[in-house]
C-alpha cells in the first residue's frame, strides 16, 4: 500500500507527538484489545487509505467535533468500518475519552488543528494495523 495519507504530511514535532501518545495508549489493555478485523482489512484493500482518512474526517466532524453531543459515550460503534476499532483503540471514540486521554476539553467545538491531530492519530494507528 503505497497511498499517502495525512501522516505523510505530519512535520517531525507533530509525528513525535502522535508516536509518543500511540507508545502511552500501548499500556492500557483496553486500548490495544482493538484490532482490524478481517473484514476491516478488505474493506481497505478495496477502497484506499484516502477514502478510509475521508471518511474519518465525516465521522469526526459529525460525531466529535460539536460542542455538545447528546450520546457521547455511545457513538462509536465497535467494528464494520476501519475507523471505528481505531477510534477506540487511540481513545478517540468519545469527547469523554478525548479529554481523559488527549486533554482536549468537552463542552466547546474541535478546533481545525484538533481534527487534524485526531485524523492524525487515528491514521496512523490504522497504517500500522495494515502493515503488521
Ligand atoms: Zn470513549
Amino acid at each position: 500500500m503505497d497511498e499517502r495519507t495525512i501522516i505523510d504530511k505530519l512535520n517531525n514535532k507533530d509525528l513525535t507527538i502522535i508516536e509518543n501518545k500511540i507508545k502511552e495508549l500501548s499500556k492500557s489493555t483496553f486500548r490495544t484489545s482493538f484490532h482490524l478485523n478481517k473484514k476491516e482489512i478488505e474493506y481497505i484493500n478495496k477502497n484506499g487509505l484516502n477514502k478510509v482518512e475521508q471518511h474519518a474526517y465525516e465521522f469526526i466532524k459529525k460525531n466529535l467535533a460539536p460542542s455538545n453531543i447528546p450520546n457521547d459515550g455511545k457513538q462509536t460503534p465497535t467494528h464494520n468500518h476501519p475507523v471505528f476499532p481505531a477510534r477506540h483503540a487511540t481513545a478517540t471514540c468519545c469527547r469523554g475519552c478525548l479529554e481523559k486521554w488527549h486533554h482536549i476539553k468537552k463542552g466547546k467545538e474541535l478546533t481545525d488543528n484538533e481534527i487534524k491531530y485526531i485524523i492524525s492519530i487515528i491514521m496512523y494507528w490504522i497504517v500500522k494495523e495494515v502493515n503488521k
